[in-house]
């Protein structure tokens, strides 16, 4: 080893004589990824890390790699494919792009809109020419092991308090911090007018999932609750965010209303807060994305002073009501695992694009 990075130090110095250094990066390991994200830092991984602690100084200042010079040739056997095309390849594309967390929505072989984001997404993350077409140099680096992961939401913690629990708690807390307004500490919510589930497990089955899904696309998750039988008053699950220092806490409810044929989906945010207007942004993301997935009649966005939640909270938080639970057709959607996982996904992308487009 100590002879291989003497001649390679040796190859680097006669090269550099005579200028051609560039395209030479003699240290990298072999297999290591040659795509490195340029997006902020906060949304990429360097691939570099390991390495850089015997790299000798003569390297540590050469130039900025050039990436486009070390393209490899991509493999023969692959075709272009661009939006409108259909079929196996297309459907191959997909399932790709989709294991590594590029894709928003389905594989199902269709070149659409989606795809074409999630092809563009993973073309400005290394680097190669956004045209949202899968050229082949695209595909050979999304079919390679070179491909990243994408982790948009990594080094973020996000808050998640699934509503209510088995049993409520009756007492009364302040609604406010220094407030002489006191509300009851927890509910137990609502249940299906049809369905006779109860709120509190459906928001914890969609929380737990959540928290799967997030995790997977690099966040820490802080969950308030993950069993029914608790007893957290509002006060506590507002703590529990302060104390973690999230950067996105969402509670997760169900609707009821005497009303039977009120249905959709809203989105709370506090009337007064801190991050007022964080929470806004959030909920436009999150309401936008989720009825785009669910399709789910979207209700819009309602600000709250009277949430014990919001108020105690000191950390950006926003409030989802899923659904409707005095509504028959919205008690069967929220009950049913398929939606269940819809519902999850509208709101990792909700949340995904909120810290997308924040700096
Ligand atoms: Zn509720």
């Amino acid at each position: 080893m100590k002879r291989r990075i003497a001649a390679l130090v040796f190859i680097v110095m006669v090269l550099s004589l005579f200028g051609c250094l560039h395209p030479i990066d003699p240290l990298k390991p072999e297999g290591e990824d040659t795509y490195s994200s340029e997006s902020s830092s906060h949304f990429s991984e360097s691939s570099f890390s390991e390495q850089s602690s015997s790299v000798p100084e003569v390297i540590s200042s050469l130039p900025p790699e050039d990436k486009s010079s070390e393209i490899t040739p991509p493999d023969p056997s692959l075709k272009e494919l661009k939006k409108g095309d259909k079929g196996e390849e297309v459907l191959r594309m997909q399932e790709r792009l989709k294991e590594m967390n590029w894709l928003f929505g389905e594989a199902d072989g269709e070149y659409g809109t989606r795809t074409e984001e999630a092809v563009f997404r993973f073309q400005k993350h290394n680097g190669l020419e956004e045209t949202g077409s899968a050229d082949v140099y695209t595909l050979d680096l999304l079919y390679s092991d070179r491909a990243e992961k994408y982790l948009p939401l990594k080094g973020l913690k996000i808050g998640i308090d699934p509503g209510h629990q088995k049993k409520g708690n009756y007492e009364k807390e302040p609604v406010a911090p220094g407030s002489e307004t006191m509300k009851t500490k927890v509910s137990s919510g609502t249940a299906g007018v049809v369905s006779r589930v109860p709120e509190y497990k459906v928001v914890l089955i969609v929380g737990l999932r959540l928290k799967e899904l997030l995790e997977n696309f690099g966040a820490t998750v802080i969950m308030t609750r993950e069993v029914n039988e608790v007893d957290l008053s509002n006060i506590d699950r507002a703590k529990i965010f302060n104390e973690a220092e999230t950067d996105y806490a969402i509670r997760l409810h169900c609707n009821g209303s005497e009303d039977p044929t009120m249905y959709g989906v809203s989105v709370l945010i506090p009337k007064t807060h801190a991050m007022k207007d964080e929470c806004r942004k959030a909920a436009e993301y999150l309401l936008a994305s989720f009825c785009d997935v669910t399709k789910e009649r979207n209700r819009g966005i309602k600000e709250r002073r009277e949430q014990t939640g919001f108020n105690w909270c000191e950390r950006m938080i926003i409030n989802i009501e899923m659904g409707y639970m005095s509504n028959e057709e919205d008690d069967l959607k929220l009950t049913d695992s398929e939606y269940q996982e819809k519902m999850c996904w509208g709101i990792l992308y909700g949340i995904v694009s909120y810290f997308e487009n924040s700096n």
